[in-house]
């Protein structure tokens, strides 16, 4: 593991220039405001590599699918997010000659992600070839308050009396860097330099997206505002200010430049213009200090909801914060039309479109550090895209209204890219008929059924109950052909998770319908009517299959299969293999690791986690004693749910060895991976170890259970959670575990003991 940023509590430091590992940390300096964000490119030229990236969230290109042998079923196209108009260029020249960090010479460099506030500041000395020095002072952010702006403030000093030619650009002339036929996504509609404001506005191709950039540039010299003459320069879906200032040895030059981003999703596309005009406006008028305070006390506002504090281990505080840091950058959950990327906005891969990850791993993260109107916004994402979801089950051959929610999805049909992995991956439907009871536990909100839970359920129930088939043979119900969360096995027989979710699914589902009529008779019936549900028919046969379903179980070690024939394989265990050939996938043909033991994440240990309150403590210890050793970890949503497993064991060290992982996995780089971005989705994965690993938290029932632990050297461990109302503040220490209650009043258990928390009141519970 190579330690690229030093252990702080609240930010990310480049202490110095480092080009082979620009992309990394261009990842790692991404801002975002759930709107919209970007990678943290230099704003000045930079002649070395990097991934210039600016994305607006909703806003993809259906890139078309590219294989061999075309089969029936196979999705049309790859989505992607598109690399959208850059608004941060701020190109400079001293007496003529370029300033590039790619070529100039960097005297000091340092680069600080503060995650309180949620700013990027870049500090450097750098002396251009022909012999001027300048200091620059850039401090970036993207607005939390103002989803369409970002902002910079650009300070350069003169080393001697120069000449500083400013082009601060808007560069619309972009690509994904992995389109599949290396196609050019946007058609510029307008362009325009007006003075110091300018713009382009570019449409999408095939999806018709309209979308403005438009910025505008304040100039100032030693804190007075400067007048300039600026010369206006255009070409294809490129526009800037150009201008020209004389700064003597010693004087600052600053620019603040605005940035908004309006699109065809916020407003109609003949407003896209005048809407990032009057942004602007009001970014003009209200002015750097206001809209910088209103952001950083909107940050602070999130922290109070979401922080995590962790005394006596500054690498594991840093990480969390971090994630969490990703997390609040991703989604706000204000748009049920938006979801969470697994690179948000930090890069390309995976197309920044929606996977199981959502609801399998981020929805529990929002669910507890956010209003209930968040996580329900997920929820209505699937719902909107149910039609979608039963077109794409038709597509496959099902019919009577089941549903297939896609793998990968933007705007609800399936348009994954890689067919033998993630076609099969059916049990994604398991997780989204999950997250409804997971949101309707946490939040109390059981009226969700109404409001869409009870058509997506009874659509995926009608998907299993035809996905599966009777077997004479073995006289149960089999699922044959699927791909669990192990992507190291494809096409297998009764994976135990796909199976165990698809139980779970029509027997909650049965349940959920009579749960709807008592809460609702008329409105239940009258969705169950629109939806042809034949009462008599449907949940006998739900039954019937839930109690018969093969659920694979080796008597001999008495733990549950992975799947039909897991057994069959040669049972190693990783510490057989020479670390010189991990990860596998990098070294092992495909062939070679279908056929191993050899599992990527946690797949049977998904389920024991999911649905832990179906088995008992020694079931999951005699599971993960199996599992556990043949698992690679190479998703990096692996470490996570092994963290919380160890964690419940008592096993502190493997849980803390496992959280550590998954937390630092960017900031140290883990997977030689974070250049493509970083792993937003696997951020909320390092929330759960955390909460509920060491926390202990869990839902039963409509009571919030906590058992917090202490790893080897904390001294602390504080978490928040919302739940039902109550805001909580749990501080763990050695001796005791204190909740404020920020919140109305909760009856709650706290490692075993019923207590009961009264608004705005603090308890303290003396640890054994
Ligand atoms: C994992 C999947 C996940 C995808 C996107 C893959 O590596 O195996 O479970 O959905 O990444 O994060």
């Amino acid at each position: 593991m190579k330690l690229r940023v030093a252990p702080d509590e609240w930010t990310v430091v480049q202490d110095h220039f480092d080009p082979e590992a620009n992309r990394v940390f261009e990842s790692l300096f991404s801002l975002g405001n759930g709107h919209f964000g970007g990678r943290g490119n230099h704003e000045e030229r930079y002649s070395g590599d990097s991934l210039r990236g600016n994305y607006l969230a909703g806003v993809y290109y259906p890139d078309p699918t590219r294989v061999g042998w075309w089969k029936n079923g196979y999705p049309d196209y790859f989505a992607k997010i598109l690399n959208a108009a850059d608004w941060t260029p701020i190109h400079i020249d001293i007496d003529g000659e370029p300033l590039d960090l790619g070529t100039a010479t960097i005297s000091s460099f340092r680069r600080v992600l503060d995650m309180g506030t949620a700013e990027v500041q870049r500090t450097f000395d750098a002396t251009v070839p022909n012999g001027p020095a300048v200091t620059v002072d850039a401090l970036r952010f993207v607005v939390m308050t103002r989803p369409q702006l970002g902002v910079i403030r650009y300070r350069l000093t003169a080393r001697s009396d120069m000449t500083v030619t400013v082009s601060s650009q808007v560069n619309g002339d972009v690509v994904n860097e992995d389109s599949n036929h290396e196609a050019g996504f946007w058609d510029e509609t307008e362009r325009w330099v007006d003075g110091l404001r300018c713009g382009v506005v570019s449409t999408t191709r095939k999806t018709g997206f309209v979308c403005a950039t438009t910025v505008e540039t304040q100039v100032s010299i030693d804190g007075s505002p400067v007048g300039v003459e600026v010369e206006a320069v255009e070409r294809d879906k490129f526009a800037a200010s150009q201008f020209e200032v004389v700064l003597r040895a010693g004087q600052t030059l600053e620019l603040i430049k605005f940035g908004a981003n309006v699109t065809s999703r916020d407003v109609d596309a003949a407003d896209v213009r005048p809407e990032a005009e009057a942004e602007l406006d009001r970014a003009i008028v209200d002015g750097f200090d206001t809209i910088r305070a209103e952001h950083q006390a909107a940050w602070a506002r999130k922290w109070e909801l979401s922080d995590v504090v962790i005394e006596g281990d500054p690498a594991a505080q840093q990480g969390i914060r971090f994630n969490i840091f990703g997390l609040n950058s991703t989604f706000t959950g204000d748009d049920p039309t938006l979801n969470i990327g697994p690179k948000g906005f930090t890069g390309e891969k995976y197309g920044g479109v929606t996977y199981w990850d959502t609801e399998a791993f981020c929805l529990p993260f929002y669910l507890a550090t956010s209003p209930p109107e968040v996580s329900r916004n997920l929820l209505l994402y699937r719902y909107r895209q149910l039609d979608r979801a039963i077109e794409n089950a038709t597509k496959l051959g099902f019919d009577g209204g089941a549903a297939l929610y896609p793998m990968v999805t933007i705007n609800g049909e399936e348009c994954h890219n890689e067919w033998e992995i993630t076609f099969e991956e059916i049990h994604r439907n398991g997780a989204i008929a999950f997250a409804i009871e997971n949101y309707i536990r946490h939040t109390g909100d059981a009226a969700y059924l109404l409001d869409g839970g009870l058509e997506v359920l009874i659509a995926i129930s009608r998907f299993w109950a035809q996905r599966v088939s009777y077997s004479p043979h073995r006289q149960a119900w089999v699922m044959l052909g699927v791909t669990g969360p192990n992507e190291y096995e494809n096409n297998v027989d009764n994976n135990w998770y796909t199976n165990l979710m698809a139980q779970w699914t029509l027997r909650y589902t049965a349940a959920a319908i009579e749960r709807a009529e008592a809460m609702d008779a008329a409105r239940a019936d009258a969705i169950l009517t629109s939806i042809g549900f034949d009462a008599a028919a449907e949940t006998p046969r739900w039954h019937e299959i839930a109690d018969g379903i093969v659920l694979g179980h080796d008597p001999e070690r008495d733990v549950f299969l992975q799947q039909d024939n897991y057994l069959s394989k040669e049972l190693l265990t990783v510490d057989d293999l020479d670390p010189a050939i991990r990860p596998i996938n990098q070294h092992w043909s495909w062939d070679r690791i279908l056929r191993s033991c050899f599992i990527k994440q946690a797949d049977v240990l998904q389920g024991l986690w999911v649905l832990e309150d179906q088995f008992d403590l020694a079931t999951i210890e005699r599971n993960f004693d199996f599992y556990e050793p043949r698992t690679v970890h190479e998703s990096s949503l692996s470490p996570s749910i092994h963290a919380i497993h160890a964690a419940r064991l008592g096993r502190l060290d493997k849980a803390h060895e496992m959280m550590l992982r998954t937390a630092r996995l960017d900031l140290d780089d883990y997977n030689n991976d974070t250049e493509d971005g970083c792993h937003t989705t696997s951020m909320a994965g390092t929330w759960l170890a955390i909460v509920q690993g060491f926390g202990g938290m869990r839902v039963v029932g409509d009571t919030l259970r906590l058992d917090p632990k202490l790893a080897h050297g904390w001294t602390k461990l504080q978490f928040r959670i919302v739940f039902r109302g109550a805001e909580l503040n749990v501080t763990t220490t050695a001796d005791e575990v204190t909740i404020d209650n920020l919140g109305e009043a909760l009856s709650l258990d706290v490692a075993g003991t019923a207590i009961e928390i009264g608004a705005n009141a603090t308890v303290v519970v003396p640890r054994v």
